[in-house]
């Protein structure tokens, strides 16, 4: 019996799976499609924004140098982040419901605590380049995976849970859904997903033009829906607002597509040919919680969207990156009362907000006055200084904040790349996903109190070229400030927070 049975190989299930193996949790992933790769996974379809907070988290494995490679992008630019002496301004804002918006009005004396890291910038990626590097990761790390088993049935007892996939049973003592949108296992273990229901459809695609130089490049509003050309050629995003009526299940043929663009561009263009087409809509559902019993569900099996601002990977990412060192703690069965009930409380929050970010861009967007009038006044605001910074806080990534009772003003947020004075930067030491007990006093005052967490909290001491006046922090595994002071660190209230999050020292 495995410890945890991950459904889905996608990006969020190999995240998680690989997560778990570093925490020494044994993990066997079920994943439908019998090969690896699919045209929908590489270019163009397969494009996708990933934000500064999912660098930060590979960054945080030693894997972000391999993604910025498989994706493209350009190496000097994350070098250069690093090797600043201070911050540097963000470059990307992505947009908002298709409106640009620019980084260059980002103010960045709003953004708290922000320290030059490898990890300061978002980058565009594809579902294959993440594959690419999230598929060796797991499989050093031990993580077996079993293609062409697609998921039938769920049924869980006191002791374990069995899935059946393939006429075959396969028993673990946790499962984590990680299959996608119309995920089988949220459906199985019955769990409420609730929400909003779609105003438009939207298709992406990669076609021939007959004349291509009738549709600019980037997005444009008109008064039926929305189009996108990328600079890839023949790559076409159409919203179209329907009402979400099109029949996903029906094929997607090039006279369906001809008809809407047709209709959204108010042009004669001709498409020759589809090569290849997919839809979407803007329905916007999430579960009500994150667990039932010994079933859990992360990225899109537990929150649908539109994919407007590019989030929804990023916040699976976020969940994998949250949940894992809490499973794995559970497993293992030092977890303290109540860990993994965290999960739910920390992540349907901020998955709520996304849900939001995203209904509000589509409400600027459809068709008619009331909408066009709401998407003048959202363009004014969001030209504004505050406006575009308050856009760059709620997309980022990097500024989310756990509510952890907060007593200071980074717990609860992503831990600043620290950097001591011998190089060594924090994002460097977290490879091994332990939690991270920061002195920057010479003296060395946590260090046996640390130690009585041995092999869950990493003590390091040092002097730090940059330590935004904190004397000492404890940091958990998913890289997230749990306690921070300014002054001679009290033992007592560094052990508490150890033992909230790591459990019992003697353990
Ligand atoms: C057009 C478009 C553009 C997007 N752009 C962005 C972007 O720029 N940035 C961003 O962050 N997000 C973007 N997204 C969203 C992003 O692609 C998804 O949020 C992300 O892929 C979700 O990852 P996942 O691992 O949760 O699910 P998936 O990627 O859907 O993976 C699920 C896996 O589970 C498998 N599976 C399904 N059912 C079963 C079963 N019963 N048994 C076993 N295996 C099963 C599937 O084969 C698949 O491999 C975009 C989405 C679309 C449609």
């Amino acid at each position: 019996m495995h410890d945890v049975l991950i459904v889905g190989g996608g990006p969020v299930g190999l995240f998680l799976a690989g997560e778990l193996a570093l925490s020494g949790c044994s993990v066997l992933v079920l994943e439908r499609d019998r090969e690896p790769g699919s045209p929908f996974q590489a270019l163009p379809l397969g494009l996708r924004g990933l934000t500064a907070g999912s660098a930060e988290a590979f960054y945080r494995r030693g894997l972000l140098a391999a993604v910025v490679r498989a994706s493209g992008a350009d190496e000097n630019r994350v070098g250069a982040a690093a090797e600043a002496v201070e911050a540097p301004a963000p470059r990307d804002v992505s947009h908002f419901g298709g409106m640009g918006l620019d980084a260059a009005a980002i103010d960045t004396s709003a953004l708290p605590f922000r320290l030059p890291s490898p990890a300061m910038e978002g980058f565009m990626t594809s579902l294959e380049a993440v594959s690419a590097v999230l598929s060796p990761w797991a499989a050093e790390l031990g993580v077996e995976v079993i293609r062409g088993a697609p998921v039938t049935a769920v049924r869980q007892d006191d002791e374990a849970v069995i899935a059946t996939a393939d006429g075959r049973e396969y028993r673990a003592r946790w499962l984590v859904g990680c299959d996608g949108g119309r995920s089988t296992v949220r459906r199985l273990a019955g769990f409420d997903f609730v929400g909003t229901e779609p105003l438009f459809t939207g298709y992406t695609a990669r076609v021939t033009f007959a004349d291509p130089r009738q549709l600019p490049l980037g997005f444009t509003l008109t008064p039926h829906g929305m189009y996108l050309r990328t600079p890839f050629e023949g790559h076409l995003g159409l919203m179209d607002f329907d009402g979400g009526r099109f029949d996903r299940t029906a094929p997607l043929t090039r006279e369906h597509l001809q008809t809407v663009l047709r209709r959204i561009t108010d042009t004669d263009v001709t498409l020759t040919d589809v090569h290849l087409a997919s839809s979407f809509t803007d329905r916007a559902m999430q579960v009500t919680t994150y667990r039932a019993g010994r079933v859990l569900l992360a990225g899109d099996a537990a929150h649908i969207h539109s994919p407007l601002g590019g989030q929804g990977l990023n916040l699976g990412l976020g969940d994998a990156v949250n949940l894992g060192w809490k499973l794995a703690a559970t497993v293992h069965g030092h977890a303290p009362d109540g860990l993994l009930d965290t999960y739910t409380s920390e992540r349907h929050p901020v998955g709520a907000s996304v849900l939001d970010w995203s209904r509000a861009q589509v409400a600027t967007m459809k068709p008619g006055p009331n909408a066009l009038a709401l998407r003048r006044l959202v363009h004014d605001l969001m030209s504004t200084a505050d406006g575009t910074t308050h856009a760059y806080r709620k997309t980022s990534g990097l500024f989310d904040r756990y509510d952890l009772g907060n007593v200071h003003p980074l717990v609860g947020r992503t831990a600043p790349d620290f950097r001591f004075e011998d190089g060594l930067r924090l994002g460097e030491l977290m490879r091994q996903g332990q939690g991270i007990a920061l002195d920057f006093g010479s003296d060395r005052p946590l260090e046996a109190t640390a130690t009585g967490w041995a092999g869950k909290i990493r003590y390091v001491a040092g002097k730090a070229r940059n330590d935004l006046g904190q004397r000492a922090l404890l940091i958990r595994p998913d890289g997230v400030v749990a306690w921070a002071t300014e002054d001679v660190p009290a033992l007592e209230e560094f052990a508490g927070g150890a033992a909230r999050w790591f459990g019992s020292p003697e353990n």
